[in-house]
């Protein structure tokens, strides 16, 4: 069975996918954006895993590019996957390469655990991170595009818009159904 990619607006926290992503920053202490939302909607049971995850495998905080697994505690989705976007600097420091990195570490996550069979994505790096808009949809529609002609899990994938402007530049893509 194919793939299903679909792009929706909507607020990531109120999803019920098997796993949401959250756009963390290394720390993984929770921050602003949709990182704050997906805590605050959660709870501190959620921080709690994250000090956790911090103390035991992962001192110097979650490099830029790699994602990390918890449980959604208060969420309808019962995991989290939390990936680091690249910070914009120009295009020039591999920013490319680590948001690729971002959606395919948290896809493998997906794919090595049954459980997940649907997974949502808020647009990484595009917000404070300042990815430009219209780069960051062309490199995840093209990602998915061959992501789906190699694996068939996770067997839903939803980029979730939470402007209009950003749900309409990924729709214009062409490759998401609605
Ligand atoms: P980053 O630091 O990786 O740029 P941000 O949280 O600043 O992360 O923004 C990433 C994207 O998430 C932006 O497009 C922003 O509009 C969006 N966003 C913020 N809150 C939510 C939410 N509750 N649900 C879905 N997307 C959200």
């Amino acid at each position: 069975m194919d793939i299903s990619l679909e792009v929706l607006q909507s607020d990531i926290t109120r999803l019920e996918v098997d796993a949401v992503v959250n756009a963390a920053n290394s720390s993984l202490y929770g921050g602003g954006g949709v990182d704050g939302a997906i805590h605050r909607a959660a709870g501190p049971e959620l921080l709690e895993e994250c000090r956790n995850i911090r103390r035991n495998s992962l001192p110097e905080g979650l490099p830029t590019g790699e994602a990390v697994l918890t449980s959604g505690y208060n969420l309808k989705a019962r995991y989290v996957i939390h990936t680091v976007g690249p910070v914009w600097q120009g295009g020039s420091a591999e920013e490319e390469q680590l948001l690729r990195n971002a959606y395919l570490n948290c896809l493998k996550i997906a794919r090595e655990h049954d459980a997940i069979e649907s997974i949502a994505f808020p647009g990484i790096s595009t917000g404070v991170y300042g990815y430009p808009l219209c780069e960051a949809v062309e490199i995840v529609s093209e990602l998915l595009k061959e992501y789906r002609t190699s694996y068939s899990s996770p067997s839903r994938i939803s980029i979730c818009c939470y402007s209009s402007m950003d749900y309409q530049a990924y729709l214009a893509s062409g490759i998401f159904t609605i």
